[in-house]
């Protein structure tokens, strides 16, 4: 029986549960509350890895579950932040959703984790559910030191026909997209959006280039040029995402090298940090060609965990983009990098350092010089010296262990560092990259 069917009398949702119809779900479980204080979370510190999301959607778009089970989903499995990043609007209005949207499974879902929370209404296209603001259900997940919620939005823009996504993270409101007459432009009008709105608003922000190569139009030279761009989708969760782990350097990073090396050799334009999310959509089918959540997060390195501190270690670099792979330690120190790893046992481990040197040729012609390994070791510590030569070096850690519900079969857990660069200083030892290169 089909879920608008059920809904035409103007029932309360518990009425319709008790009657049977919803029989599978035991009346007891409605009270069942969201928060979980069974999650584990590890206690502050000078500074603490804080893993986050900064790409996930609901039912405020076109994700399959309610905010409130999304949240509780990435609670549950040892996130500390994550952002909420739905399609073109901030999730701060009043919202009524067709009931039937997401399909039964995300309405019992929701019944079962949030009980009398569920706020319906019935009108002439049956029964409505009201999305939940993330300023209304904040307090049932978020602790202090062990969990927040970071608002934003997808600015889902295009240019002749093809996606040009921007994601906005800690925004105040829902920004319009702008458009623009090349996709260049249109990554550059929307970031100006951001950065407009974070100096008006005094908030950080952050401005995130989703999944470079779905569907896009922009170039490589077109995102290097784009002035106030905190991040780069490098790993992106979701099949249809397009930027797959899918081999030692996949065509995502090979971007992400292009790009670093324009911004620091010609453009004199700071650098863009890479990040891994899940874009995901779907939080009823494992494994889901729709992208399921857990697949792609960033580790950030913070003092605290507040939205100031967590954007601010972005902005400077302190994360780094992991499928699975965790690390101890990343650090540059006297033109050393050393990369300590959370060996599991029975697991190998491939650190790649991948930079581009300065003798390397501008043309794009010569592209498959813009980030090229420069050397390479294994074990659970890897250490690189700079030469002097170089623009900048990353490193990949690779590892022999198969990724649980990977996005594409036979991946396995993989960590990136951010690039870092000849000559930085460290003052902190709790800092691993050492520049913070916006004024932020
Ligand atoms: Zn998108
Ligand atoms: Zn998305």
């Amino acid at each position: 029986m089909h879920l608008f069917i059920l809904f035409q009398k103007p029932f309360s949702l518990r009425t319709l549960l008790v009657i049977g119809i919803l029989s599978t779900i035991a009346l007891g479980s409605l009270a069942v509350r969201a928060e979980d204080s069974s999650t584990t979370t590890t206690q502050v510190n000078r500074s603490h890895w804080y893993r986050g999301a900064l790409h996930t959607h609901s039912l405020w778009s076109d994700g399959n579950a309610y905010p409130e089970v999304v949240v509780k989903w990435y609670k549950d499995h040892d996130y500390q932040f994550v952002a909420m990043t739905d399609h073109n609007s901030v999730p701060n209005q009043t919202v009524w959703s067709n009931a039937n949207r997401g399909g039964l499974n995300a309405l019992l879902t929701y019944a079962d984790q949030c009980g009398d929370w569920v706020e319906q209404r019935t009108g002439e296209s049956g029964v409505s559910i009201r999305l939940r603001t993330m300023d209304e259900y904040r307090s049932r997940f978020e602790e202090s030191g062990k969990f927040m919620l970071l608002p934003g939005m997808e600015i889902t823009d295009s240019y002749a026909g093809h996606a040009v996504h921007v994601n906005g993270i800690n925004l105040v409101k829902t920004i319009t997209r702008r458009r623009g007459d090349s996709p260049r432009d249109v990554i550059q009008n929307n970031v100006t959006a951001i950065r407009d709105q974070e100096s008006t608003s005094g908030q950080p922000m952050l401005a995130q280039y989703c999944h470079p190569l779905m569907d896009s139009t922009a170039s490589a030279d077109d995102i290097a040029r784009v002035v106030g761009l905190d991040t780069l989708e490098i790993y992106n969760g979701n099949p249809t995402g397009g930027t797959l782990n899918n081999g030692p350097q996949d065509a995502s990073e090979n971007l992400w090298d292009r790009v670093l090396t324009q911004r620091l050799s010609s453009l004199n334009l700071p650098v863009v940090y890479g990040v891994g999310v899940d874009d995901a959509h779907d939080y009823q089918t494992f494994p889901s060609p729709h992208g399921n959540p857990g697949r792609g997060a960033l580790m950030v390195r913070a003092n605290s965990l507040n939205p100031l501190a967590i954007i601010q270690a972005i902005k400077c670099g302190n994360s780094y983009t992991t499928s699975g792979v965790k690390l101890r330690d990343v650090r540059c120190v006297n033109d050393q990098i050393t990369v300590k790893i959370n060996a599991e046992e029975g697991v190998q481990y491939t650190t790649r350092f991948i930079g581009t040197t300065r003798d390397y040729q501008t043309q794009l012609g010569e592209a498959s010089l813009m980030g090229r390994t420069l050397a390479t070791s294994t074990g659970a510590v890897a250490t690189y010296n700079f030469t002097g030569n170089e623009l900048y070096v990353r490193a990949r850690i690779d590892s022999t262990k198969l990724k649980e519900n990977g996005a594409v079969a036979g991946e396995t857990e993989t960590a990136w560092t951010q690039p870092m660069l000849p000559h930085q200083v460290t003052s902190d030892p709790d800092i691993m990259a050492v520049s913070c290169w916006t004024e932020y």
